[in-house]
């Protein structure tokens, strides 16, 4: 029996991940849920899983949330102070990181920092921490299990391999998201409906529009730098539009090695607890004479620019892939808002990358937290001058 705490447990894969405990109620006991606003649905599942935490990012929403509960001996917290407190338990077994953009860095540390195992979908907490966040996890000991789908297959890939260092290339998949193959003149009137389309995968409203962007490849791009050791170069993004293939790895003697499947974040949420152990999980075959072929391709840098001011951050280094993610997180609830529109959010990336330059500035929490203020900061004031509309 694992003791997990789920982080973002209203989330899409919060959702999916108390699907994989409820699935299993023999191996996994929830311990702790958390959430932002949505306390109805944090309610529901309290009731359910029986927790011994549960938070709200929202001290306001405290109140409300302790009234809902009073009948249960669960013990309510609040504010960021309450998730970390919650991450830090030395009782959990394991904690799942399921929020949602830079507010997942300061958990993450403290699940880390306490010496318990972290099951990472929150991207950003690894792009932004960097280092931070791998020194975090050798100096306790914790395990980091990447639970992103291209960074589980590429995880998982390498157990099969006496050691890390035989693999000389990795492929990471995209799916290309819902403007592939379009150029900059037709995605001019793009709008929040159309981006949220995404055509393989059902998931949050920012990460679809950062699929849309090809800004997640790029986020995926510094976090597979950081989680396997490699340079970006030698890291090649690969579309494969149907998202059966989850990334590749290819091996010192050539040799390339592919996890595949149906598109479903219960398999890496699984074996992210489980590892390095698989159990059984219900899901659906992929029937490779129906799907008849495989389609590859590879991005379009000049029209989505969020990849490669990705790149170039990571490139520069330090605080850059902070300011990078700051203002992408500030410009994407912008365009989600209709305030500005979808090309406008690259421009305001590389805009903050040029405009707030931290070079030379020592990466610790705070200064990530100030270089993501400024950032966002940047994006605020020139929305609308920044190949404003
Ligand atoms: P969602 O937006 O669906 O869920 C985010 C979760 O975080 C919700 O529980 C939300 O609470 C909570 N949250 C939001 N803001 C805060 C905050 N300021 N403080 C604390 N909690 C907060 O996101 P996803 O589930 O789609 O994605 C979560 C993470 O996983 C992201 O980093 C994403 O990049 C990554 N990921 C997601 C995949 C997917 O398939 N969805 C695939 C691979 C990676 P509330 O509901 O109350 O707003």
């Amino acid at each position: 029996m694992k003791r997990i705490a789920i982080l973002g447990s209203t989330g899409s894969i919060g959702v999916q991940a108390l699907d994989v405990c409820r699935r299993s109620p023999e191996r996994f006991r929830v311990t702790a849920l958390t959430a932002n606003r949505n306390i109805a649905l944090l309610e529901q599942q309290v009731r359910e899983f029986s927790p011994q935490y549960v938070v709200t990012a929202q001290p306001q929403l405290y109140p409300a949330l302790c009234q809902a509960l009073r009948d249960l001996p669960v013990k309510v917290l609040c504010g960021t102070e309450g998730i970390c407190q919650v991450a830090a338990d030395g009782q959990n077994d394991m904690v799942l990181n399921a929020i949602v953009g830079i507010a997942g860095l300061r958990p993450t540390l403290a699940a880390l920092e306490a010496g318990t195992d972290l099951a990472l979908a929150n991207k950003e907490s690894l792009v932004t921490g960097g280092e931070l966040v791998l020194q975090a996890a050798r100096e306790s000991g914790a395990a980091l299990i990447p639970v992103d789908s291209e960074h589980s297959a590429i995880f998982q890939c390498i157990q099969g391999l006496a050691d890390p260092s035989e693999v000389s290339r990795i492929l990471l998949t995209a799916s290309g998201g819902p403007f592939y193959g379009k150029k900059r003149e037709e995605l001019q009137n793009v709008r929040a409906a159309q981006a949220l389309r995404h055509p393989n995968w059902d998931m949050g409203a920012k990460i679809t529009i950062d699929s849309a962007t090809l800004m997640n490849k790029g986020l995926e791009l510094i976090e597979a730098c950081h989680l396997f050791h490699k340079r970006p170069e030698e890291i090649e993004i690969v579309v494969q539009r149907e998202s059966i293939i989850h990334s590749m790895i290819q091996c010192v003697d050539g040799a390339i090695l592919a996890q595949m499947g149906a598109p479903d974040m219960r398999v890496p949420i699984q074996y992210a607890f489980t590892w390095p152990q698989r159990t059984p999980l219900a899901t659906t075959p992929v029937d490779f004479a129906r799907l008849g072929k495989l389609t590859f391709g590879e991005p379009d840098e000049e029209t989505f620019l969020c990849l490669k001011a990705c790149k170039e951050a990571y490139r520069r280094g330090g605080l850059y892939p902070s300011v990078v993610n700051g203002a992408n997180e500030e410009a994407v609830s912008l365009f989600l808002r209709d305030r500005i529109g979808f090309l406008e959010i690259g421009k305001l990336v590389w805009g903050a990358m040029e405009s707030v330059k931290p070079d030379g500035i020592e990466v610790t929490l705070e200064n990530i937290l100030t270089a993501d203020h400024q950032a966002r900061t940047y994006v605020k004031a020139n929305t609308g001058i920044v190949g404003g509309r």
